[in-house]
């Protein structure tokens, strides 16, 4: 399969990698980024550590004629988008004129709206079905494997599900004093937006990170974690019949929250620009600007992500609840591909995705589809063997109501 990946980022550069890695599926790897020298480190990396050759290029994803000029050059069978979610739909709208399948991990956000919502990419459904060709969202860890994991336990495990948590955490230590795991302005974005969940057919907003929760990981024990919104709640909400319930959790250390807050309060997370000096600034950019880039993190990066999905249902006449999951290790990732382990659990997910549709397993049908939507067994065996093990553990009960707020909100 020929490929293009579209952002040479943290993320992008495990995708370039586990695609050279598999060089009898991927015979041809093209990597296109809006800042060349961050392709040809990543060039650099493909060809020292794996043997393998990838071509470069500078793009900008936003200029959709750009984007349909480079693949007209390169000829790939698939674009897998590992930019921004703000490229999304230009991207997409590239692939239709060339009639190319596409992939990402991350559902479109208006740059001056944060707003997590598929209906913008859902919308290309009739499009994507006339021109022939396949788009599959979604597709990282987080909303990626996490939905798979739903989709493996509807197929194999339950009849029914009634409750799903999905449950993230990030044990590692990078070593300074406030960084994000992936791009800074998304992250803060996400964390910064106002919670929500669903329950009995209905969404049930929450204040910024209002309800708490001691969590016990596999590998990593219990972590305070907090309830917020994530965009794989809305697909999978369509898609896993019989649901009461579903939330997502993540765990954040006092420091981060600390420093978010502060942040928050004197306005650096503003996605809305500002006049400074007489020139015009949106703060939460300027922010991304002074932080830590991703992938620079990984470096002495220590500890564990653990994340995985609570979920609760019947089988056979009886209530069962099991834990799905994945742990992945900061410093064996780094050792592998000089990654830290968010940006490889985010790599590793779309190249699996690929290999199913190079093996004929996913993107047989035309139109735009969430991953849950797909068939999961042949994803399942395949992302274990591309380094993402999972198991599956019965738990005695679900993670049950909401009871404890944060200190902030707490009566
Ligand atoms: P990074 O910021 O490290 O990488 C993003 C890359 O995209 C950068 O190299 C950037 O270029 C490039 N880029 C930005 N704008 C454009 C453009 N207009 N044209 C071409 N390239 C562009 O972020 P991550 O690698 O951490 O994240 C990448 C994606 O993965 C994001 O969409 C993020 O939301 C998603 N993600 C998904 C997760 C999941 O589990 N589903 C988890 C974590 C992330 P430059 O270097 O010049 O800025």
């Amino acid at each position: 399969m020929k490929v293009l990946i579209i952002g040479a980022g943290a993320a992008g550069s495990v995708v370039a990698q586990k695609c050279a890695m598999n060089k009898d599926i991927f015979t041809e790897i093209h990597l296109a980024s809006r800042t060349l020298s961050k392709c040809k480190k990543v060039q650099a990396l493909c060809r020292a550590k794996h043997g393998v050759e990838i071509g470069v290029s500078e793009l900008d994803a936003d200029v959709v004629q750009d984007t349909v000029d480079l693949i007209l050059k390169v000829r790939p069978e698939l674009v897998i988008n590992m930019a921004l979610p703000y490229q999304d739909l230009a991207i997409m709208d590239a692939c239709l004129e060339t009639k190319v399948n596409y992939m990402d991990t991350a559902n479109y956000e208006p740059i001056d709206e944060a707003k997590f919502e598929y209906h913008w990419q859902w919308a290309y459904q009739d499009k994507f079905k006339e021109a022939g060709i396949t788009a599959i969202l979604g597709c990282g860890f987080d909303p990626g494997q996490t939905n798979i994991y739903c989709a493996y336990a509807q197929k194999n495990l339950f009849d029914e599900i009634h409750y799903i948590d999905i449950i993230d955490c990030n044990a590692g230590d990078h070593g300074q004093a406030f960084a994000t795991n992936f791009n800074p302005e998304i992250n803060l974005r996400e964390v910064t937006q106002r919670g929500k969940y669903w329950e009995a057919g209905q969404w049930i907003e929450t204040e910024p990170l209002e309800y708490r929760k001691m969590i016990d990981y596999p590998e990593v024990g219990e972590k305070a974690s907090y309830l917020l919104y994530h965009e794989e709640l809305e697909s999978l909400v369509k898609n896993i019949k019989g649901l009461k319930r579903i939330r997502f959790w993540m765990t954040f250390g006092d420091e981060y929250i600390k420093h978010m807050e502060v942040l928050q309060n004197v306005g650096m997370t503003r996605i809305d620009p500002v006049v400074h000096n007489g020139v015009e600034v949106v703060p939460i950019q300027f922010l991304k600007t002074l932080l830590p880039e991703p992938s620079s993190l990984a470096d002495g990066y220590t500890g564990k992500t653990s994340i995985g999905c609570v979920i609760t249902g019947m089988k056979n006449g009886s209530k069962k609840t099991v834990l799905i999951y994945n742990v992945c290790d900061h410093e064996q990732t780094h050792k592998e591909v000089e990654a830290q382990a968010v940006s490889y659990t985010t790599g590793v997910p779309p190249v699996t995705g690929a290999i199913m549709m190079a093996k004929g397993f996913w993107g047989k049908e035309a139109g735009v589809f969430n991953v849950e939507q797909l068939d999961p067994n042949p994803f399942m065996e395949e992302v274990a063997k591309q380094g993402l093990q999972w198991f599956v553990k019965e738990l005695d009960a679900d993670l049950g109501e909401l009871t404890e707020k944060r200190a902030k909100y707490a009566a």
